[in-house]
């Protein structure tokens, strides 16, 4: 069903739902795993904020297709917004709308313009949230994430190779987090406490990369 990609625009609607797919199916997966990350330093429920997020997403788009990469994006960000109750339904929603948003209505972009729209949104969640890298929060994971994508591209890597080493800095990213001390979210109330704990945000964060990857394999 799927028409085959053009290796310089690989970004359509098609690509951003299989990724939608992709990562719902990694979160279900680990949401386990993300709450018991969100125990010792936050109020366990990181993994079935996430769970819920995601599957009201995919359904949301499987109900109404968006036709563009741009329309799926903002779709996810809108959804994760309205049914995500703790911080990172806002700061994942913001992200994604925005991104979408800065995508417009084109058909099909390049791995380099989801970079930039990405880069829009990940300064939306720095914004929104106010933290800094080394603050302990997803932002350890996604601008890692992004100056490896960015690096890769410039170096003339294909998408596929690309996302594989945004996937890869964005794990390196999370697993950093864990001899931080947390200093926003509810991971901060805790001090010096929140020192050896990976952050929860951070890992979800890299799920979603790899997601990305995973996908970009696939296509091109
Ligand atoms: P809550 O903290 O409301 O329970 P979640 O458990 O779903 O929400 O998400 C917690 C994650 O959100 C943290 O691990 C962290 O990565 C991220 N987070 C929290 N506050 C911020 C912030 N101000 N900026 C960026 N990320 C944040
Ligand atoms: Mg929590």
């Amino acid at each position: 069903m799927n028409a085959t990609p053009d290796p310089e625009t690989p970004v359509d609607a098609a690509f951003l739902r299989r990724w939608l797919d992709t990562a719902t199916s990694a979160v279900d997966r680990e949401a386990a795993m993300l709450t018991e990350l969100d125990s010792p330093i936050g109020d366990a429920d990181h993994g079935t904020n996430m769970r819920r997020g995601f599957l009201a997403a995919r359904t949301a788009v499987e109900q109404e297709p968006p036709q563009t990469p741009g329309g799926v994006l903002v779709l996810v960000g809108r959804t994760l917004i309205s049914t995500v109750g703790g911080a990172s339904g806002p700061l994942y929603g913001t992200l994604l709308r925005r991104a979408g948003k800065n995508l417009g209505e084109e058909q099909a972009v390049s791995a380099a313009r989801l970079r930039d729209a990405l880069r829009a949104g990940v300064d939306g969640v720095a914004t929104l949230g106010g933290a800094v890298p080394d603050d302990k929060t997803m932002l350890d994971a996604l601008l890692p994430a992004l100056d490896a994508l960015t690096a890769a591209l410039d170096a003339g890597g294909s998408a596929a190779d690309a996302f594989a080493a945004a996937a890869a800095a964005a794990e390196d990213g999370a697993r950093a987090t864990i001899p931080l001390r947390a200093r926003k979210g509810r991971a901060s109330y805790l001090g010096e406490r929140s020192i050896g704990h990976q952050d929860p945000g951070a890992t979800s964060s890299a799920l979603l990369m790899a997601a990305l990857a995973d996908t970009a394999k696939e296509a091109v």
